[in-house]
């Protein structure tokens, strides 16, 4: 039995930046006041159709869809966004406050062709913030990502950022689109071609070479902002200026989803090869009422994880753990004490383990080696006749006697650090 395509597990060797991703994402937002939120990964079909758009990639092609038995239309999630709010409005915490802030960290399923950087499984980091129209926050995410790569110590990332205007700019530009795209009709793909009517925005997002080449010089968005967009736009890139950011303003950004309005923003990376789209983003002030709640503006961005992981392993190796002592127990007798040992240490918060397969001694000491243990407690039949065990340092190869009376408040002042205490002789 194989993963299906696409999908791929994360052995424990791989787990340590992952863990250490999540740890600094936590520890970050929460200071950014954030508040995780979880939300189910399977929902309604219609919820990703009406939000991300009938006519996208996602909707049209990549969704995990099926009925279930009573023959409802359900999806696996292809991203976060959408619950975030189907759970906003069906919560009504717009009623109670609606400055919210939101974050979450969770698998996305998108039915998308596998490569390295692409998969059908992969994860997000999501945060939103629901409630405030103003350019600052739209700033404050981007400063925010910013300095969770920081963190991270990726170096080499750049910000794009693009205006895609809100529902009164939209008409003047799709009408500038339109005539640009009739002119260009006859070098588009049929995709494109199909799009034009209803949804030609999208066609901006086509990765076919010649529909790519065709589109180079087709209208932006940015210039047919309406005045309260630009001013948006500038104040955004204002407050990141002053904060030292830098940033790419990329007229051609659109992103593949169909909810953004105003501030559209990408960080890429160059070391990733084609998928070098780390991190994606961009306001929707329409989406919360268009799914059913009061008009309120809201902002997110979603980090891929996976590749966040791919990026930070060409800097450094996963972390190794390991092991604080591993008790070599000969013997029936050893084996029983060793087990009672070994549990209250594992208990102290010693990292600590013992081999219950009747090994010899030297095998033992070549798997202690392996596990990369600091000590070994070796409990032979002498040592327990003498009442007193040998406690080895692997690095120095130092050894001490231990009485077993007070061997384990011996062994938890060694690993709070006062081994000098134990070593002494
Ligand atoms: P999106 O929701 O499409 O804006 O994607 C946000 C981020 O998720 C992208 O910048 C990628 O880093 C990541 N991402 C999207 N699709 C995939 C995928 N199929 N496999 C791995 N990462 C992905």
């Amino acid at each position: 039995m194989q993963t299906i395509r696409g999908f791929r597990d994360i052995l424990p060797e791989h787990i340590s930046l992952w863990q250490k991703v999540e740890k600094e994402v936590f520890h970050l937002f929460e200071d950014f006041g954030f508040k995780e939120i979880r939300i189910p990964i399977l929902e309604k079909t219609q919820l990703f159709a009406r939000s991300i758009g009938e006519v996208t990639d996602i909707v049209e092609k990549e969704m995990y869809t099926f009925a279930d038995r009573k023959g409802d239309k359900l999806t696996l999630r292809p991203e976060a966004t959408a619950s975030i709010v189907r759970s906003y409005i069906q919560h009504k915490m717009y009623a109670i406050d609606p400055v919210r802030k939101f974050f979450m960290i969770g698998p996305m399923f998108r039915r998308e062709r596998p490569q390295k950087g692409r998969y059908r499984q992969f994860y997000q980091i999501d945060a939103e913030i629901f409630g405030v129209e103003s350019a600052y926050v739209d700033s404050e995410l981007i400063f925010l990502l910013n300095e969770l790569f920081k963190r991270l110590g990726l170096t080499g990332l750049s910000a794009h950022i693009n205006s895609l205007g809100c529902p009164e700019c939209r008409p003047s530009f799709q009408t500038a689109l339109l005539n640009f795209l009739e002119s260009k009709k006859d070098r588009l793909c049929e995709n494109c071609l199909r799009r034009m009517d209803k949804n030609p925005l999208r066609i901006l997002d086509c990765k076919v070479n010649d529909c790519r080449e065709a589109l180079a010089d087709a209208p932006a968005t940015l210039d047919h902002l309406c005045k309260d967009c630009s001013d948006h736009f500038d104040t955004v890139k204002k407050s990141l200026k002053e904060q030292g950011l830098d940033f790419i303003v990329d007229k051609s950004l659109v992103r593949g989803l169909d909810y953004y309005t105003r501030t559209a923003w990408e960080i890429q990376t160059t070391t990733l090869g084609a998928q070098s789209a780390i991190a994606g983003g961009g306001r929707y002030d329409s989406l919360v009422k268009e799914l059913g709640g009061p008009q309120t503006p809201a902002i997110g961005f979603a980090v891929g994880f996976d590749r966040l992981v791919e990026v930070m392993e060409q800097i450094e190796s996963p972390e190794k753990k390991t092991l604080d002592l591993f008790i070599i127990a000969l013997g029936d007798k050893a084996m029983e004490k060793g087990y009672h040992w070994s549990c209250k240490l594992n208990l102290a918060g010693i990292r600590t383990e013992i081999d219950f397969r009747g090994k010899s001694l030297k095998a033992l000491m070549k798997r202690a080696n392996k596990l990369g243990a600091q000590y070994v407690l070796i409990a032979g039949e002498k040592e327990l006749a003498e009442d007193s065990l040998v406690l080895r340092n692997m690095n120095t190869k130092d050894q001490v006697s231990l009485p077993i009376e007070t061997l384990i408040p011996d062994l938890i002042k060694l690993y709070k650090n006062k081994p000098e205490e134990i070593l002494r002789d």
